[in-house]
């Protein structure tokens, strides 16, 4: 179950709670959100009377979780969390459209990039800097020199800026350079990562994984927010299926069904999901219409000279011709960019 604690709840009165959990035996951890404190309480909800409980000084309300998550389903909270990420918010009524290129390459590279989806609208700016390449061969990445590039190119063109980190190292460095760290999809199961992003100072981007069940990519979430970051935006990137068109198979469905299953923002990737640059635009209007809060779109000033996922970037001019058409369909959804 999850004690929903008032925002001015005395640390006496939640330590009360605390007490008396421990004393029937449940296991508690306490986040202290801007918003407001929650105890996540797992044990025996026989032993405990609820109702004596939701009298305790401080106590807002008691919700029982019958899901193996509990902080992220919409039972422990109904309205939408809205996440705020250096200048920009995901989540709500607003579209968060993040963009730029797979990796960060050179500075011309990323400042092309960077200024091209400014003038289009973008409101973030991605670039991976630590690369999970399947080949040991690829281009892994620039590092910190990198993050340097990016967090300077974020402060240029007033963009709030995403990162990939893959292990406590990264994500470490990456936390003193960008807004979002993202954790990536092979890295969704990584549990002493999500463990460690639940401890960090900013919001993290939690792709679905490969072959993620909608249950385990929440529960991912759950270790997070659990661990003490309750800022943090899921991405639907595609999975793996029989079918080989296409890089992954985009799961509108689970944009649509995770919406109502928790109150987290949910953003979709149609880059990563399909891997060719002429579906991204059409799959980018189809996540928008099943309800996803923003979208993850690579865009690359030169596409066929990339370092890292060529085929499926935009270059600047087809970024431009997506975002002019995101504009009514966005509106039609009652939602701005
Ligand atoms: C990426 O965003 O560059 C990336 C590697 O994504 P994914 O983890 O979804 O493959
Ligand atoms: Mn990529």
């Amino acid at each position: 179950m999850v004690i929903v604690m008032k925002l001015d709840s005395s640390p006496e009165q939640i330590e009360n709670v605390n007490q008396r959990l421990q004393k029937h035996g449940f296991q508690m951890q306490t986040i202290h959100g801007v918003k407001r404190i929650v105890i996540g309480a797992v044990g025996d909800l026989e032993s405990i009377n609820i109702s004596t409980l939701e009298t305790m000084p401080g106590v807002e309300k008691v919700v029982r979780i019958m899901k193996p998550y509990k902080m992220v389903s919409r039972e422990a909270r109904g309205e939408d969390t809205v996440v705020q990420a250096g200048n920009v918010r995901i989540g709500g009524n607003k579209l968060a459209i993040i963009a730029g290129p797979c990796a960060v390459e050179t500075e011309e590279q990323l400042y092309a990039a960077a200024r091209a989806v400014k003038k289009s609208g973008a409101t973030a700016l991605r670039g991976g800097t630590y690369k999970p390449r399947t080949s040991p061969y690829s281009f892994q990445g620039l590092e910190e020199e990198g993050l340097r590039l990016l967090a300077a190119a974020g402060a240029e063109t007033g963009l709030a800026t995403v990162t990939e980190v893959i292990d406590a190292e990264s994500m470490h460095t990456a936390e003193h350079y960008v807004d979002i760290l993202q954790i990536g999809a092979r890295n969704m199961q990584n549990f002493q990562l999500l463990r460690l992003a639940g401890q960090a100072k900013k919001p993290i981007l939690l792709k679905r994984g490969l072959s993620a069940t909608i249950e385990e990519w929440l529960m991912a979430a759950e270790y997070i927010v659990s661990s003490g970051n309750e800022n943090v935006i899921l991405c639907e990137r595609g999975i793996r299926t029989f079918e080989t068109s296409t890089r992954n198979t985009l799961d509108l469905s689970a944009v649509a069904l995770v919406k109502t299953l928790t109150h987290l923002p949910v953003i979709a990737d149609p880059s990563h999901a399909t891997g060719k640059r002429e579906l991204v635009a059409s799959m980018s209007r189809a996540a928008v219409a099943a309800g996803a809060d923003g979208l993850i779109i690579e865009v690359h000033p030169d596409p066929s000279a990339a370092l890292c996922d060529g085929p499926q970037s935009l270059n600047p001019e087809e970024f431009d011709a997506l975002m002019n058409t995101m504009r009514p369909l966005a509106a039609a959804m009652g939602r701005g960019i």
